[in-house]
């Protein structure tokens, strides 16, 4: 049977990742975290001290890594050079270098050509930033998910309180403001609503509705 795809794309914080994990678990589909992908070098690049400005510096160094992908009980891995870095990289500093990196063209090819790779032999849900418009054109189903700035920095601020991180609603907006800007504004290949993608505005909705419609768009898919 045909490898079935649904790409998810929008801004950090719309809750893309969480939604994505259980409508693929519904599914039977696996889930791809491409973000991940860009977190696991940019991490790595900060590791080996590297001048992250410095694109031909980038490039060179993200080509001679080596970069897998692994599930382990249904959760994904992302293992660089032989150390699993999944661990490391859910802080605000590795999601900045990732934003960073991810606008060069040359890491940009070396990430969507692994993507582009697991999505011919299986069905997945993979998220990101453009699925829909370069990873995955020709996707079963596209969804672009999104929230208020307002609502996103307010997610993102529960979430470091209720691990009882000191944080300030005012910065986490304004990173969350800056990060759009750039992953909209790039040259390559920019955060874009594809004209053949379903808008979904989670401000005013929470996960047991956001993924209600997402079965809603699935069921038309499929039948
Ligand atoms: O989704 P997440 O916040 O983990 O992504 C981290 C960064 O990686 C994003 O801000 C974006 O710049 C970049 N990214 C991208 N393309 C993707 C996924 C993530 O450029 N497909």
């Amino acid at each position: 049977m045909k490898a079935v795809s649904i790409a998810i794309d929008g801004p950090a914080g719309a809750g893309k990742s969480t939604i994505a994990k259980r409508v693929a678990k519904e599914l039977g589909y696996i889930y791809i975290d491409t973000g991940a992908m860009y977190r696991a070098l940019g991490y790595s690049l900060i590791k080996d001290g590297v001048n992250l400005d410095d694109e031909a510096k980038v490039v060179e160094n993200c080509r001679g890594k080596e970069l897998k992908i692994e599930y382990r009980d249904g959760l994904q891995h992302v293992i660089v050079n032989d150390e699993d870095v999944t661990g490391m990289i859910r802080t605000d500093e590795v999601g900045s270098a990732a934003s960073k990196i991810s606008a060069y063209k040359e890491v940009r090819a070396l990430l969507v050509s692994i993507q582009q790779k697991m999505a011919e032999k299986e069905s997945v849900v993979m998220d990101g930033r453009d699925i829909g418009s370069v990873v995955l054109p020709n996707a079963t189903l596209k969804i672009y998910l999104t929230a208020s700035v307002e609502e996103r920095a307010k997610r993102r601020y529960a979430e470091y309180m209720e691990k009882g991180q000191e944080c300030d609603l005012e910065q986490i907006k304004k990173d969350i403001e800056e990060r759009d800007h750039r992953d909209m504004t790039r040259e390559n290949s920019p955060l874009v609503c594809v004209p053949d993608a379903h808008i979904i505005d989670s401000s005013f909705l929470n996960i047991d509705q956001v993924c209600a419609e997402m079965f809603k768009l699935v069921e038309t898919v499929k039948s």
